[in-house]
Formats: C-alpha cells, structure tokens, sequence
C-alpha cells in the first residue's frame, strides 16, 4: 500500500485486535510511511449479518455470516424457503 501523499511504500506497523472495543469493526492496522512520516490507519469491518425471518420465533433476526439459524437451522443460502412471502399459497387452493 502506498502513502497517500508521496507514493511511498507504507511500512506496517501491526494489526490491533478491536472486535471487543468497537461496534463496526474488528481489526486495526497501522501503516506508517518513511518518507514524509504519514500515519495511516485503517479499520476491517466485521462480517455483516444476514437478515432472517425465523418461522420458528415468528420474528425477524440478524444471524452472523456463515452462522446459521438457533431455532430453526436455516442458513443464509437456505433462508429464502424459511420466508413466508415467498410461499405461494400452498394449500390454499379450495375446489370452486
Ligand atoms: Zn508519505
Ligand atoms: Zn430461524
């Protein structure tokens, strides 16, 4: 990576651990540059969470990347059978 104001090749100065401390991100990492003495930081953002509508709780909940589902076992792939919007009145069909 290089500083934003001359083009040097950033030295990094070590990644710093956050998920405790911070809401939005889990890694810190300093960068410095040799040339004109430039601090860089720069933050990772934590894994976003997917949104899922549990049949099971009947409520709406936010479930980490790659984690699935407590009550009902779904996963971010398999979420979209879960949603009840997406089912299309099976077994609603009455004989007219
Ligand atoms: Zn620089
Ligand atoms: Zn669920």
């Amino acid at each position: 990576m290089k500083c934003w104001h001359c083009n040097t090749e950033l030295i990094w100065g070590g990644d710093h651990d956050i998920e405790e401390e911070d809401a939005e991100y889990c890694i810190e990492t300093n960068l410095s540059c040799p040339q004109c003495n430039s601090f860089v930081m720069v933050y990772l953002p934590k894994d976003k969470m997917w949104d899922h509508y549990c049949p099971v709780e009947e409520t709406e909940m936010s479930i980490g990347k790659d984690e699935e589902c407590n009550w009902c076992g779904a996963t971010e792939d398999s979420d979209w059978n879960a949603r009840p919007e997406c089912r299309f009145g099976d077994g609603n069909e009455s004989s007219s």
